[in-house]
């Protein structure tokens, strides 16, 4: 299989680092290898995004024309929406339920920062004196985008848009399990008349290709989305650089049952919350808090609803659950499974391969509940990014918020009750950048997002999320026409 080409400043040329392949979960076959990026070719990147960001053509572009270039991206990520969606099942192994939902959202991330674009303002500042002072914001320069393999296209929209949106230029490093959906975005870009050099996708390593792109001077902010190890090297080498970053990073998220919860729909949450993309999302709902009153009751009920979940491949849409990202990281999922059970915890459900012939060749994982286990056992504390949830029951609000606070992390959580002053009071305690009330994993790209603690620097999406990709600068105008009083 010959290498694909990388989008290299407008391009598409074989880069100059070891080509990849990329595989798929279902069977580990190779579905296709990529070109790679190396140092030569990050310059490269880098040096066409800066003077295609100094071209008037783009750099003097009204806000609304500017938008028009992302409106016109998201109506091709619609027109290619159903082809986009089964290239990344094959690449990811996510059911295609769920890889149609991340192009839709991905569409609507452009087109929501295309309107934050055009309607974004700057502020005429209170003055001091007899001038005219204005706070103004203008792009930061060249950015680099670097994305995890859980949620492909979705991601790297939602670093992509606002950064265009703000005037940068940016280039993306994809995971490099997940490869080819970041490369389509560059195709459709291309399509849309994107002009060159604002826009690169460099496949790669992130020892190589990502770390040259974070190390590189030109490099204006490095947006990150991935572990909070790598966010923590990468975090590192800002500090030398005094570049600002974004980090968005791992969890270990509780979701919360109250014995007053409509319990039907809480079970259905906490499925959802953990279950869906096979585990592997960074808000999954792992640590599972439920009410000591129901304890029993809730948890046999959640181990016979997880035993049901259907597990297959994810071509289809009766698929719950299809295959984890490589054999690697299966391994690594089900050792926590021996760990749990090392460190007294019992298995209520799953936690093995599945016996079914015809999922032997894939990356599958029977979905896991862990319980008897408490909240300072490595299982309940380490982000497992798999389908293995721990059970914690508890008896009181503050034992629980002290229990669910306790964590390095602080990315999400859930709270089931049908008590709204005690779901706004446990909402308000949570150490989380996000709270869902009765429901989890919903999302709307107007509404910020990102970690506390551990999980993060820094929040995407949202209005402030255009901002995030851009510095302020400070005007004053003298409106007196007289001398300045000491120079006089
Ligand atoms: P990862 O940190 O291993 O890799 C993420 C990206 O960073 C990849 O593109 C990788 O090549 C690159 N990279 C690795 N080392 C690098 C380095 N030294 N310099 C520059 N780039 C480097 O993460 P992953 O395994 O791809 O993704 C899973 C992790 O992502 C989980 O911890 C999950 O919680 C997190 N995640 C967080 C969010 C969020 O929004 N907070 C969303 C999705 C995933």
């Amino acid at each position: 299989m010959s290498p694909l080409p990388l989008y290299l400043a407008g391009t598409w040329t074989s880069g100059r680092g070891e080509p990849l392949a990329s595989h798929n979960p279902v069977n580990n076959r190779v579905l296709a290898v990529v070109s790679t990026a190396g140092a030569a070719d990050v310059d490269h990147a880098v040096a066409a995004g800066q003077a295609a960001m100094r071209n008037p053509a783009w750099r003097d572009l009204l806000p609304h024309q500017r938008a028009a270039f992302l409106h016109r991206i998201a109506t091709l990520i619609e027109r290619d929406a159903e082809r986009l969606a089964q290239l990344q099942r094959q690449d990811n192994g996510k059911p295609i339920l769920e890889t149609r939902a991340l192009v839709a959202s991905a569409a609507g991330t452009f087109r929501y920062f295309a309107a934050v674009c055009e309607t974004m303002e700057g502020d005429i500042t209170p003055s001091r004196g007899n001038y005219l002072s204005l706070s103004t914001w203008e792009p930061l320069g060249v950015i680099a985008a670097i994305t995890p393999w859980n949620s492909p296209i979705a991601s790297e929209a939602q670093k992509v848009a606002p950064a265009l949106a703000a005037g940068n230029a940016v280039i993306v490093k994809p995971s490099e399990f997940t490869p080819l959906l970041a490369l389509e975005l560059a195709k459709l870009s291309d399509e849309a008349g994107l002009p060159k050099g604002l826009l690169s996708v460099l496949p790669g390593t992130g020892a190589s290709t990502g770390a040259a792109l974070v190390a590189h001077p030109g490099i204006a902010k490095v947006t990150f989305t991935g572990g909070t190890a790598t966010g923590r090297a990468i975090g590192r080498v800002a500090a030398e650089k005094i570049m600002p970053v974004s980090l968005e990073l791992g969890g270990k998220s509780p979701n919360i049952v109250f014995a007053d919860a409509d319990l039907d729909q809480a079970i259905n949450g906490v499925l959802f919350g953990l279950f869906s993309s096979q585990g592997q999302s960074c808000i999954a709902g792992s640590r599972i808090f439920i009410e000591e009153s129901i304890y029993p009751a809730f948890t046999a009920k959640l181990a016979e609803r997880v035993t049901a979940l259907r597990i297959g491949d994810p071509v289809s849409e009766r698929t719950q659950i299809g295959p984890l990202i490589t054999p690697q990281h299966r391994d690594k999922v089900e050792g926590y499974v021996t760990l749990a059970r090392e460190e007294g915890g019992r298995l209520l459900c799953g936690g093995t391969r599945p016996v079914d012939a015809t999922l032997q060749a894939g990356n599958y994982f029977m979905p896991a509940l862990i319980d008897g286990l408490n909240n300072r056992n490595r299982t309940a504390q380490e982000e497992i990014f798999g389908p293995v949830g721990v059970l914690l029951p508890f008896r009181d609000e503050d034992s629980l918020i002290a229990e669910a606070n306790d964590s390095v992390y602080g990315l999400a959580s859930g709270v089931w009750t049908g008590d709204f002053r005690r779901a706004w009071r446990i909402g308000r305690a949570l150490n989380a950048g996000t709270v869902w009330i009765n429901t989890y994993k919903q999302f709307s790209i107007a509404t910020p997002f990102g970690g506390n603690a551990e999980s993060g620097i820094g929040r995407e999406k949202a209005r402030d999320g255009l901002k995030a990709y851009m510095r302020q600068k400070s005007l004053y105008i003298d409106m007196s026409g007289r001398p300045i009083p000491w120079a006089d």
